[in-house]
């Protein structure tokens, strides 16, 4: 995924949880939407409950395409998010989607003001890799303007549907004012 035009590969995809890798629905049952940061929710729902919070199936099998095709390319891939890292990890080892991830840091964000642009640019620092092989993909315009101002990742900024548009099938997460 490197920008049009370069010759340069793209090192490591960074991507939010919910509303971007997720698809938060609301839990009628629950009386609330089911986001990463609400651990006792998170813990109370079932397979079904969390392959629909991912798109469903077949978003999910999208998913899995997509992810598999960056790994089997070199890309590695994070996540970054706000939400419980306690949360996020068993709903990805429940979509088989847990391998894909080598690094988790959700915990380590809260240390950092919430400013998911430091946690990116400490990985990037302990890692080697330049602003340009990095793309950070977030639904959430202010993570992404806090990230752009901080000359964390400057590489590749987009929103969550121009990125959607550029990685090809990835669902644009409904507008449910979650980030
Ligand atoms: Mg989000």
């Amino acid at each position: 995924m490197a920008a049009a035009g370069s010759e340069s590969q793209q090192a490591a995809l960074v991507l939010d949880f919910d509303s971007t890798l997720s698809t938060p629905t609301w839990l009628s049952r629950a009386q609330q939407w089911a986001v990463a940061d609400n651990l006792p929710l998170f813990e109370s729902m079932d397979e079904a409950e969390i392959i629909a919070n991912l798109g469903g199936a077949a978003r999910l099998a999208t998913l899995h395409t997509l992810l598999g095709a960056l790994e089997a390319s070199g890309v590695v891939l994070h996540i970054v998010s706000i939400g419980r890292k306690a949360a996020i990890v068993p709903h990805l080892r429940a979509a088989r989607l847990l391998p894909y991830f080598g690094e988790r840091d959700c915990e380590e964000l809260r240390s950092l003001g919430f400013v998911k642009g430091r946690l990116i640019k400490r990985i990037m620092h302990a890692r080697g890799w330049a602003h340009a092989e990095v793309l950070f993909v977030d639904d959430s315009q202010e993570h992404l303007d806090a990230a752009a101002e901080a000359r964390k990742c400057s590489g590749r900024l987009a929103s969550a549907r121009q990125s959607a548009q550029h990685c090809g099938e990835v669902g644009v997460p409904h507008d449910d004012g979650h980030e």
